[in-house]
């Protein structure tokens, strides 16, 4: 059955929602612009979202895509999008709905593969919105292959003892604990020879040796994205999460998701870029007319609004194919891939329209646009550079056709011609 409707009381909830973000959490972009200050449970801005937090707790809105057992709503996917479409206007909107990155994915691992004890510790602080998490895999020099992955965890005694880098580490500087991807058995290919360990932040042998940051407007090394180092850094047995060697397959209960969350949110990034610009074309006049009666305006509105609408219908339909699976089956991570692709792809299209139909205006520190700008490069990287998505949504395309043996092809007319004449033929007399 399709529909594409939503039901009346959740609709009721996204009403709430959209008041809600624009006139209490919006605000908070203006007021707090550290490069952490949604996530780091220490930042000022955490005072301001607390009672915003106790609001959205009250209304049942909180984490809500995760199940009962996990203290949320059991919305699933499809919900979370379009909440997501309103809180990706926002920096603070998933923290103050609690379905941030990294920490929603990492509570999913830790809820699945955590030690009651690992659970009491880190993941109720984590899903009450207390302390923050990090999720580690990258290394310096690699990152879109993991087969060149060295960083390493030997087994020694009642534990591991964890020797190598990590790169680009996002939130390691506050976070209570990270979820560090090791190799623990070289001798094995690397989707069967790497785990997930769980490390406190304050255990002895690591080591942040710098923060870099996203975007040229940060102080140097004030960044959230630790450059991490273990040297000799020793971790109990069981806080190995899943099988020795199916470090992977414990990952891909947080990647899918989000993958799929940050092609949410960038359905408002655009949304909000799409307000603007048709505000500012119905107000603005040159030669004699509002831009929104030249036809060059004309044509940027229709292409954004169909972008839009195609790209956005793309990230529901696959957030109903994960709700439908549940698991991240082969149809489902070509869908994640193929949205995952064109997210930076339709951002930079609709972000650049935006911007430059405002002309200095558009591009001064006195409207958003370069700051959403900042933030295209990084999600053609971050979760595996478009390249490599694409490279799966092509194999899994291909998956479902044949070759011909035959000099021409199948579908060549000559042959199809004589086949149709052979089945009608007879009718032409
Ligand atoms: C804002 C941000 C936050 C991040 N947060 C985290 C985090 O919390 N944890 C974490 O572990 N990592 C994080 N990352 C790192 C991210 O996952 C990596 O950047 C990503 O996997 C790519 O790795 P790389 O940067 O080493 O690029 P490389 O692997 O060096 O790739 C560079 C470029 O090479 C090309 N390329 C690579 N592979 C192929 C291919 N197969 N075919 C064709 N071309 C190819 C692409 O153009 C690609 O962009 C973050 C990155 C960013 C930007």
């Amino acid at each position: 059955m399709w529909s594409f409707e939503t039901d009346e009381a959740f609709q009721t909830e996204l009403d709430w929602v959209e008041t809600f973000v624009r006139e209490e959490v919006e605000p908070l972009d203006l007021v707090f612009r550290g490069p952490g200050d949604p996530w780091d449970p220490d930042s000022p801005a955490a005072g301001a979202m607390a009672p915003l937090r106790e609001i959205v707790k009250k209304r049942h809105l909180w984490a809500c895509h995760l199940g009962p057992e996990l203290s949320g709503e059991g919305y699933g996917q499809v919900k979370l999008g379009l909440m997501n479409e309103i809180l990706g206007r926002s920096r603070f909107g998933p923290s103050v709905f609690g379905c941030q990155a990294p920490d929603s994915g990492n509570a999913e691992i830790l809820a699945r593969f955590g030690t009651p004890k690992q659970k009491a510790q880190f993941l109720q602080p984590l899903l009450d919105g207390k302390i923050a998490s990090c999720y580690s895999m990258t290394e310096p020099q690699a990152g879109a292959d993991p087969a060149e992955f060295t960083c390493r965890a030997k087994r020694d005694g009642d534990g591991w003892v964890i020797n190598g880098e990590k790169w680009f580490a996002s939130h390691a500087r506050f976070a209570e604990f990270l979820l560090v991807m090791v190799v623990t058995n070289p001798e094995r290919p690397i989707h069967e020879g790497a785990s997930i360990l769980l490390i406190e932040k304050s255990t002895a042998g690591l080591e942040i040796l710098r923060n870099a940051a996203v975007g040229p407007y940060v102080e140097q090394g004030d960044g959230v994205h630790g450059y991490l180092r273990f040297t000799d850094c020793r971790v109990p047995a069981e806080n190995l999460l899943g099988e020795e060697g199916k470090g992977f397959l414990v990952a891909q209960t947080r990647l899918g998701g989000g993958r799929i969350h940050h092609a949410m949110r960038s359905v408002g990034v655009l949304k909000k870029a799409m307000d603007m610009m048709c505000e500012r074309v119905l107000s603005r006049t040159t030669k004699g007319e509002l831009l929104a009666n030249k036809q060059f305006t004309q044509e940027k509105i229709a292409d954004t609004y169909t972008e839009i609408m195609q790209y956005r219908l793309h990230v529901l339909y696959t957030a109903w194919l994960i709700d439908k699976y549940k698991e991240y089956n082969r149809e489902v991570r070509k869908e994640i891939s193929a949205i995952k692709a064109s997210t930076p792809k339709i951002l930079q299209e609709v972000v650049y329209r935006a911007m430059h139909i405002h002309g200095s205006l558009g591009m001064s520190d006195e409207l958003p646009f370069m700051n959403m700008w900042t933030n295209i490069p990084e999600l053609g990287v971050v979760d595996g550079p478009t390249e490599v998505h694409k490279v799966g949504v092509a194999r899994a395309v291909l998956r479902d056709y044949e070759p011909t043996n035959d000099l021409f092809p199948s579908y060549h007319v000559p042959a199809q011609f004589k086949a149709a004449m052979k089945k009608y033929g007879r009718f032409l007399n």
